[in-house]
């Protein structure tokens, strides 16, 4: 089967009606949240001031650590909303499945939400992470470090929605765009890959830099497969649509990691290249 094939049987939801399920309460709780967030983590800069075991060293490491653990979180989180669940799931559905699902119908919707609808939903996310790093002894450089890299990765993990809205954007800010032709924040051509029907790669979406690596090692498919042997769903169901869905599952059953190819590849041509042993004993 053809990628093209799956795309043209790809059958999407409704925008209107995805855009229509953003309620008063989602949204009370999306600034509950930011306050809450913002709060913890205003308490955790403070108590790492001043603090003895506090270095820039340390806290550089734990920034630029922070960071790409908040890649590899924006991807997996996004994999998990993207790939599982339905719109119609009691609670978890509006809140959280429902923008995924707008996102892939509607990908001008992001830069039309403000703030709060922009960032709330990470904020939520982060408050238990946010907890723990506050609530951590911070009596050693260990403490501080573990403290420091937790805080500084759901920062990132904050900062991802608007990361990606900036990469959905006609003329975002000059900055912005800087940052995004050198690859600091994720560029809007990279991110492009992932808009791609039947949106099954390039999940990371803070910076981006893990999708290359966990592209190649066929991370996203190989926890699918894992999924669907443990539960029996099949992925991207309520995104795609059945039909499209399982004509994936198939492609996807049926090929190889690109490390896995290239191996297979070196193994192949060095074989090949070793030369027949020369008989030395004269012919008779
Ligand atoms: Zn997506
Ligand atoms: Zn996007």
């Amino acid at each position: 089967m053809k990628k093209n094939e799956i795309k043209n049987k790809v059958r999407q939801q409704d925008a209107q009606v995805l855009a229509q399920g953003y309620s008063p309460a989602i949204r009370a709780m999306e600034i509950a949240s930011i306050v809450t967030f913002v709060s913890l983590e205003l308490a955790l800069v403070y108590r790492l001031w001043g603090n003895p075991h506090t270095g820039t060293w340390l806290l550089l490491s734990a920034l630029l650590l922070g960071y790409l653990a908040a890649d590899f979180v924006s991807g997996f989180v996004h994999w998990m909303g993207d790939t599982w669940g339905s719109t119609e799931m009691p609670l978890l559905g509006k809140a959280f499945i429902r923008p995924f699902r707008e996102h892939h119908v509607d990908e001008k919707a992001i830069t039309r939400h403000d703030f709060v609808e922009t960032n709330g939903n990470n904020c939520l996310i982060s408050i238990p992470v946010a907890i723990m790093a506050v609530a951590m002894p911070l009596s050693s450089p260990g403490w501080v470090f573990c403290s420091s890299f937790l805080g500084s990765m759901i920062f990132w993990v904050m900062a991802t929605n608007q990361f990606h809205k900036w990469s959905h954007m006609d003329t975002p800010p000059a900055l912005v765009g800087f940052l995004q032709r050198v690859h600091l924040i994720l560029p809007p051509a990279h991110h492009g890959i992932h808009h791609t029907a039947p949106y099954n790669k390039y999940y990371c979406i803070t910076v981006g830099w893990l999708n290359w690596p966990l592209q190649a090692v066929h991370f996203f498919p190989l926890a699918e497969r894992l999924v669907t042997r443990l539960t029996g769903l099949l992925p991207r169901q309520d995104d795609i649509g059945d039909e499209a869905a399982r004509a994936l599952v198939e492609v996807q059953g049926a090929t190889e990691a690109p490390v896995v190819q290239a191996a297979k590849e070196l193994i192949t041509k060095a074989t090949e290249e070793t030369p027949a042993p020369v008989s030395t004993r004269p012919s008779a």
